[in-house]
């Protein structure tokens, strides 16, 4: 699949991605934490602009080695809540099956780099699927199976197949989930193989698709996010609020279209996470808010995704937008509208 992925600072400089100064510089980072670029995300980077959004979000950069105080290893404490290897169990209704922990890039803000890599967690042994499968059976309430990683979609259509149909075989799970980058990064692997695998349990299939710029969405991607949904895979978006990425409403809104022109409605767009070596990556809540309140109204409602911070602890996801009603004394409210001008709710009768 990804045979011809760079997947160290040698072969990024072999690709004329990096200089030799920076092969240097970024030698420890890549000691450190996984690499990998595909063919189709190293040819859509800029190679003269040092700044280009693709490039920053997948090579490896210096600022990595700087670890700030309030970051930690498993931000989100995916840990806390496992019940057993690779499930995690957080909300009533739904479970993360996490199969494997390899990915066809590896993203430089992300958020379980301690976890992915050929050094993470593996791939999980048939006993550990087993296992996982059991605990999902055994649990009634569970309605959801979303299954993360790593990225899912690396497995074989084999290997797939054989989760699909553990889940075929539990009534009480109506939806499938699957969390994703390959239909962007590497889009010609969604071949008639993958998607058969991926309809296999037969339930109600979702992808949610992971990109965080509009040139991440070319027309191979578009084709591969078509060849999904017009199998019968509903897809919505997932993004991570990045600076120097997409930190502007109007990349941000580029980013969005781009997926409702795609069919991927925009679902979630994630506060970064506490991950060891992404400070360069974070921006304020309030710079958040601000860039997300930009958006609304001024583009289509169904490109507005849900700005979200996972609470670190094990919390779980807090919607973070600024609330545009604040109820006074009297028990009105004064919402405020898409050009920042306050009216109350109810008008007022005089
Ligand atoms: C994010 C997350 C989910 C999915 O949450 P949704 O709000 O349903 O998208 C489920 N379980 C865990 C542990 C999560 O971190
Ligand atoms: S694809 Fe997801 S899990 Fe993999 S490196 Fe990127 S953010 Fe992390």
């Amino acid at each position: 699949m990804t045979a011809h992925s760079l997947k160290s600072a040698e072969d990024l400089f072999d690709a004329g991605l990096i200089d030799g100064p920076t092969l240097e510089r970024i030698r420890p980072v890549t000691e450190r934490y996984a690499v990998a670029v595909t063919p189709a995300m190293a040819d859509i980077i800029d190679r003269t602009d040092a700044a280009d959004p693709i490039g920053l979000q997948f090579l490896p950069h210096e600022d990595e080695l700087r670890q700030t105080p309030e970051e930690r290893a498993d931000p989100i404490s995916d840990e806390a809540h496992s019940p057993v290897h690779g499930i995690v169990h957080r909300y009533p209704d739904r479970v993360l099956l996490k199969a494997v922990h390899i990915c066809p890039v590896y993203c430089r803000f992300c958020f379980r780099r301690e976890m992915v890599g050929p050094q993470g967690n593996g791939t999980m042994t048939s006993e550990e699927l087993d296992t996982a499968l059991a605990y999902i059976k055994a649990h009634q309430e569970i309605w959801e199976v979303i299954l993360t990683g790593g990225d899912p979609l690396v497995l074989s259509p084999r290997r797939l197949t054989v989760i699909m149909e553990g889940l075929k075989a539990i009534p009480h799970v109506k939806i499938v989930r699957f969390h994703t980058r390959v239909p962007v990064v590497d889009p010609d692997c969604i071949n008639a193989a993958l998607v058969e695998a991926l309809r296999s349990s037969g339930k109600t299939t979702y992808i949610a698709l992971h990109a965080n710029h509009p040139r991440e969405l070319t027309e191979d991607a578009r084709a591969a996010c078509a060849r999904l949904i017009d199998a019968g895979i509903a897809m919505v978006s997932q993004s991570v609020l990045l600076k120097g990425i997409n930190d502007n409403p109007l990349v941000l809104g580029a980013l969005m279209r781009a997926f409702v022109e795609t069919r991927v409605k925009p679902y979630y767009l994630h506060h970064p996470d506490l991950a060891p070596g992404t400070s360069h990556f974070r921006l304020d809540i309030e710079e958040g808010q601000q860039i997300v309140a930009a958006m609304r109204g001024h583009i289509s409602g169904l490109c507005q995704p849900i700005y979200v911070l996972d609470i670190p602890g094990g919390h779980g996801k807090a919607a973070i937008g600024q609330n545009a009603a604040t109820k006074h004394a009297d028990g009105c409210y004064s919402v405020s509208d898409f050009n920042g001008n306050d009216h109350l709710y109810p008008p007022s009768t005089e």
